[in-house]
């Protein structure tokens, strides 16, 4: 078949090296066919498969790993590493701790990614991106407390981009930190306008993705976007997730403190579906927990779901943290959650997203109930 490569059996197994980031090539001159390459992958995706040590810490780490072919899937060293790459990505896709072979497929899975990303390049630009509110409940008064902002993309052809299709690429490329410093400033200048016209004493979640997270700039930012907008620290939730608390631990300490220092709140958002270490709640910094929507939704609430959330429920009161539950679709859930003593609530059961008009709206509803 058409991919071996034959060389003498005496030349070096491989060669390796770091093209930059978190990015390494191992370039395999000697191998009789694919299997080989597979097995050369899987041995690399089991050795990370064990954490390391790093400074007394564990540390794990995923692998995923793309493969071309010479001379298949290209000819030059710059074809083979960008297909490579493409591939790579592909794995990262379908679930990280993987290979995957390049195909010409992919590469028209390539094209859109670009698209998408050079799209998204300009959407800042042209300010396309505008944010949702979904409110938020006390279930035991039934009052608005506060609300989620939620990005939304209008593209140029008028269609809604939910998060979930360009967050991930954002995250990856990095472009999530413009766009990040524009939701920032937006939700706090949208919070105090809201505030000003007499809806006071609600809670604004802020979502950060770890990138954002990890930004330098971070903590000058969130002061910055507070500053000049006139928005209470303390009215601000930064909602975070797990995976941004287990990359650093020092320096995730380190920004918690800033950021509380300034008298900013603190969400771990998706509580149950990363990590979750309970260590992050030892360290003191949290002061809300949003428990997945993943353990509402459906949930069987006299099984292992409902012992889990009310674990969670239970937990949160015990640590002095405010526990708000998500994805609550049904007056059932609701119930549930009240009779476990849940602090806050958000769902459609209540309300979607809503654009800022609506939420204007929902908002004067309130105050004539
Ligand atoms: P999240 O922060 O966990 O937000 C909650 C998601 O659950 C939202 O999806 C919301 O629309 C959805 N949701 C709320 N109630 C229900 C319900 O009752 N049932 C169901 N099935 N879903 C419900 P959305 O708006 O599509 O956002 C998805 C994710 O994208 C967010 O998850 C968050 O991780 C990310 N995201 C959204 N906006 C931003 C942003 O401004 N910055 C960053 N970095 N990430 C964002
Ligand atoms: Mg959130
Ligand atoms: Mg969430």
């Amino acid at each position: 078949t058409s991919g071996i490569i034959s060389r003498p059996q005496d030349e070096p197994l491989g060669h390796f090296s770091r093209i930059g980031g978190d990015e390494f090539t191992l370039i395999l001159p000697n191998f009789a066919d694919k299997k080989y390459i597979a097995t050369v992958a899987e041995k690399i995706i089991s050795i990370f498969n064990e954490p390391f040590q790093v400074a007394g810490r564990e540390i794990f780490m995923s692998t995923s790993i793309g493969i071309a072919l010479y001379p298949d899937n290209g000819d030059t060293v710059e074809t083979l590493l960008k297909n490579a790459d493409t591939a790579m990505y592909r794995a990262k896709e379908v679930g990280k701790n993987t290979f995957e072979y390049y195909s010409s497929a992919m590469n028209s899975k390539a094209k859109v990614r670009i698209k998408l990303e050079n799209d998204m390049r300009r959407a800042i630009d042209n300010q396309e991106f505008l944010l949702y509110y979904q409110p938020q409940y006390d279930i035991d008064t039934g009052q608005l407390v506060g609300m989620e902002s939620l990005i939304r993309w209008k593209n140029e052809k008028m269609e809604l981009v939910s998060p979930g299709e360009f967050i991930p690429l954002a995250e990856e490329t990095g472009m999530i930190v413009p766009i990040g410093d524009w939701v920032i400033q937006s939700a706090c200048r949208q919070g105090t306008i809201w505030k000003d016209q007499g809806y006071g004493n609600l809670h604004l979640g802020v979502n950060l993705s770890p990138r954002q997270f990890f930004d330098p700039h971070v903590v000058e930012k969130v002061q910055s976007a507070l500053d000049s907008t006139g928005f209470d620290p303390h009215f601000l939730e930064i909602e975070i997730t797990e995976t941004a608390m287990v990359q650093d631990n020092d320096k995730t300490v380190q920004i918690l403190n800033a950021l509380k220092g300034m008298g900013v709140n603190i969400s771990l958002d998706d509580f149950g579906t990363g990590y979750s270490s309970l260590s992050h709640l030892k360290m003191a910094h949290i002061d809300t927990l949003k428990i997945d929507q993943t353990f509402i939704l459906n949930a069987n609430l006299e099984g292992r779901d409902g012992a889990i959330i009310s674990s969670i429920i239970d937990m949160g009161r015990r640590l002095k943290i405010k526990v708000i539950a998500e994805g609550v679709e049904t007056e059932e859930s609701l119930a549930y959650l009240k009779n476990k003593n849940c602090h806050v609530a958000q769902g459609y059961l209540f309300s979607p997203p809503l654009p800022v008009d609506e939420f204007q709206k929902l908002l004067e509803e309130r105050e004539s109930v």
